[in-house]
């Protein structure tokens, strides 16, 4: 069985299942805990910019992915590790 890893945090998904243990966006695999936080993320930009416009949505919820890809985890998580 083919191993997947979370492109944010770098941990394996035990077990993946799409939609339900992991989580596609664009190129990018995301595991639950990280699409949690990303939703989270999301959403609290989502309250500092009005009015809503998806070409913004979109715009921002890629560059949360991207930097979160980067750093390793997704900005404003308040989870711990
Ligand atoms: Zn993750």
């Amino acid at each position: 069985m083919k191993q997947l890893f979370c492109d944010v945090c770098k941990k394996e998904v035990i077990d993946p299942i799409p939609g339900r243990t992991f989580f596609y966006f664009r190129e990018y695999d995301l595991c639950e805990p990280c699409k949690d936080d990303l939703e989270a993320s999301v959403k609290a930009a989502v309250l500092t910019k009005k009015p809503f416009d998806f070409a913004w949505f979109d715009k921002m919820r890629s560059e949360i992915v991207l930097n979160g890809v980067k750093n390793s985890k997704i900005a404003g998580s308040k989870r711990s590790r």
